[in-house]
């Protein structure tokens, strides 16, 4: 007879949550309900998340929003630990490589679904010099604000935001710009324009727009995009190019616009990964919704990004859910109001 541990389940539609026993065995967490009414969910169909180091263990079921398990007892993780299927951390050198000589062939052969999962196996480097090739295409001539404080700001709200073992460094510039905008690009690029900085309502509300645009990286979204446009051809000459004409060749032929543009499944997902590092950060996930709430009336003509999407409404109902399942979150300002007025004041030089 295993353990019983207590535990609370979120249904993922509604924000009440319901107090239920949960057991481990062999094929996955017994769950079972006050009424009587039981269910497992088995190891391969649920991920682990949490969100503090000291927090609770989570559970996530099903499609977005998923179903959630919260169990406080840390006992529990370590039992979990021990039946979950292991899988392999790491994929030898070797792997990567022949999988990156694959990709050409996967693609021509009609499989653009791949592309989310090759995005990972190309070097962080390699997407470094595609962002900032994309970056130069899109905005050549653009103004990057600078002041002292202005950057201590920035830096500041960024290294809150950006987890320890990051392999991403994020480089993020404030542009001169009345655009009410934010844009990610491939390797950790970003840009911020001024006009965001001045419609934002709080710090708080450009670190839950950062979060969004950092999950757009980690995420790979714009890699992704960019291999599903590429063709065979140009990624064979890549392996035969010297590495500093490696963006040149690829984008050969690609429309370097539509690389920021992404469908609603990944803006959802970024949504949703940007509430973790929030979390995580322990920022305040609701200044996050004043935001959208502001870009939903600033859609402008970029192509990604963060403003433009149709189903800003839809976007921001799911996160509302996820935010109200944790009504007791405790969190603290980004930055000082100070710094947060230097930050805003940044272009003004
Ligand atoms: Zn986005």
């Amino acid at each position: 007879m295993s353990k019983t541990w207590k535990a609370l389940y979120f249904d993922g539609r509604t924000p009440t949550h319901r107090k239920v026993d949960v057991q481990t065995d062999r094929q996955g967490v017994r769950i079972e309900f006050k009424a009587g009414t039981k269910r497992i969910w088995r190891y391969d169909d649920f991920s682990v998340q949490q969100d503090r180091l000291q927090g609770p263990l989570r559970l996530e079921y099903g499609e977005f929003p998923p179903e959630i398990l919260e169990i406080a007892d840390p006992e529990f993780g370590e039992v979990l630990g021990k039946r979950l299927p292991k899988k392999p951390r790491f994929l030898s050198v070797g792997f990567a490589i022949l999988a990156v000589l694959l990709v050409p062939a996967i693609i021509y052969w009609g499989i653009p679904l791949a592309s989310g999962w090759f995005a990972y196996f190309i070097p962080v480097s390699i997407e470094k010099q595609v962002g900032q090739y994309v970056i130069d295409e899109v905005f050549p001539s653009r103004i990057v604000c600078k002041t002292d404080a202005g950057e201590q700001a920035l830096e500041k709200l960024v290294s809150r935001l950006v987890p320890l073992d990051s392999e991403y460094v994020f480089q993020v510039e404030v542009v001169d710009s009345g655009l009410v905008n934010a844009i990610a690009f491939p390797g950790g690029n970003i840009l911020l324009f001024r006009g965001l900085l001045e419609k934002s309502p709080s710090a708080d509300a450009i670190a839950g727009v950062l979060a969004h645009e950092m999950q757009h990286v980690f995420q790979r979204h714009g890699t992704e995009n960019l291999l599903n446009q590429v063709a065979l051809s140009g990624l064979f000459k890549l392996l035969t190019v010297e590495a500093n004409a490696i963006a040149e060749t690829l984008f050969a032929g690609v429309r370097t616009l539509s690389l920021l543009k992404y469908t609603r499944e990944l803006e959802t997902e970024a949504d949703a990964l940007a509430l973790q590092l929030l979390y995580r950060a322990g920022v305040d996930p609701v200044e996050m919704l004043a935001m959208f709430q502001v870009l939903k009336n600033h859609s402008s003509s970029l192509p990604e990004s963060i403003s433009t999407h149709p189903d800003m409404s839809s976007r921001m109902e799911k996160l509302k859910i996820i935010i109200d399942q944790k009504p007791d979150f405790m969190s603290k300002p980004v930055l000082s109001k100070q710094n947060w007025e230097s930050l805003q004041n940044i272009c003004k030089n």
